[in-house]
């Protein structure tokens, strides 16, 4: 088993300390809350959407440092783009952090979000690091019932 400190480079402690778009939008027109009661991860995510642009996205919520980490990596990115890319951006994502530890991460698809692929080692870990893409799904598709991961 790899060691879990490789998990936590660099870049998932800045944004676990410091995370990125942590704020409630209170002019959201897409929220939605997701859970994973594994882990004990809660997350909402805001969305402020015009013309199908993600104009503005904020998260709040409480868990692991994956988890926080994941969501901050992901409303940086997915923040001024289309829905359209947004999904796929989950879609290249969840196929990262659900590959075979040696397969290669799309880095130039992914950009910082490839900061999470040592995840894929650690399948509890998975679903923390999912959580908050499964949130801003929901909330882009308009589901109303909280999402759990279980
Ligand atoms: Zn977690």
């Amino acid at each position: 088993m790899a060691d879990l400190r490789e998990l936590y480079q660099q870049v998932i402690l800045d944004h676990n300390r410091s995370p990125r778009n942590y704020k409630r939008l209170p002019d959201a027109s897409h929220t939605a809350e997701g859970t994973n009661p594994l882990c004990g991860d809660e997350i909402t995510v805001y969305v402020l959407l015009e013309d199908d642009v993600i104009k503005d996205v904020g998260f709040q919520g409480s868990g692991c440092a994956i988890s926080q980490a994941s969501a901050s990596l992901m409303t940086s990115a997915v923040k001024g783009r289309g829905t359209d890319e947004a999904e796929q951006l989950f879609r290249a994502f969840h196929d990262m952090v659900t590959a075979g530890p040696d397969a290669p991460a799309d880095s130039k698809a992914l950009g910082k979000l490839a900061a999470l692929a040592g995840v894929r080692q650690f399948p509890a870990r998975v679903k923390c690091a999912n959580l908050p893409w499964h949130t801003l799904h929901a909330a882009l598709t308009g589901v109303h019932e909280p999402v759990s991961t279980e």
